[in-house]
């Protein structure tokens, strides 16, 4: 069975992600920043594309001391399995997420992937083979359900999530939307992709809960069922 996935995503009053040209920009404050720590450590697994590893170097660790101990005692490794998905193995061996910090590693290739950087690869993680082209996402999620997976925490960027919105692999979504003007019809959105197109392909969400936080507003949204 899949795990639960919960995507989490912060943009700007214009709903950007990033710049037109993904350079990180910093959205919310040091309250959803704890509130991103506190969901990570409550995930078994976060996810992250190619493209996010490449633009912002994540490590994806668990940051508060607190909240690793609370994993340890849980028999947990400090920080959830950090999933990265990357059809043709183009993460560098000496990315922040495969060399920061304890704890188990899954890269999803597709079969097209270069076979001596995927032997590269497994000497660091388990890498899971799907799709032709691109990560088949619904047999990577599968994959990791089947590792013990229940809850995965997908932290952008908007390709992996507009590939996950399109094969219907989102349970819940947090957006924080924050007092920022980014701009630029290039920049990255939440959901990026080709868009959708008719009103049958559009997912139908419902608006759970809303704060202000931060200067902004982080609104709490879960998938209709059968959307
Ligand atoms: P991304 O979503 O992180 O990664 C997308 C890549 O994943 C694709 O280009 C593709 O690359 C790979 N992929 C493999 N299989 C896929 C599938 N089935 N569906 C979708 N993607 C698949 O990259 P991005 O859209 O360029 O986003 C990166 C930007 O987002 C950066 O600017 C970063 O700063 C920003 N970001 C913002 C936030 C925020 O909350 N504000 C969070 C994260 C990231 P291959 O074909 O090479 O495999």
């Amino acid at each position: 069975m899949r795990p639960h996935v919960l995507v989490n995503v912060a943009m700007s009053a214009d709903g950007k992600i990033s710049t037109r040209e993904r350079r990180q920009v910093k959205i919310s404050g040091a309250a959803d920043f704890l509130r991103v720590d506190r969901l990570r450590a409550a995930s078994d697994g976060v996810m992250v594309g190619i493209g996010t590893v490449l633009a912002d170097d994540p490590s994806l660790t668990v940051k508060s001391d607190e909240l690793k101990r609370w994993r340890k005692a849980k028999g947990q490794d400090e920080h959830p399995i950090r999933v990265i998905v990357d059809s043709n193995a183009k993460i560098p061996l000496n990315a922040s997420v495969l060399t920061k910090g304890e704890g188990k590693r899954v890269i999803g290739v597709s079969r097209q992937a270069n076979l001596a950087k995927v032997a590269e690869l497994k000497k660091m993680a388990t890498v899971v083979v799907s799709g032709d082209k691109e990560v088949g996402l619904a047999q990577l999620l599968g994959e990791l359900g089947a590792m013990g997976v229940q809850n995965l925490m997908v932290e952008g960027g908007g390709k992996l999530i507009a590939g996950l919105f399109s094969a219907n692999l989102v349970d819940e979504i947090y957006t924080f939307v924050g007092n920022i003007i980014i701009g630029g019809m290039d920049a990255p959105t939440p959901v990026d992709g080709s868009g959708f197109l008719k009103d049958t392909e559009f997912t139908r969400l419902t608006l759970q809960e809303f704060f202000l936080t931060d200067d902004g507003m982080l609104l709490h949204w879960t998938v209709r069922p059968g959307s």
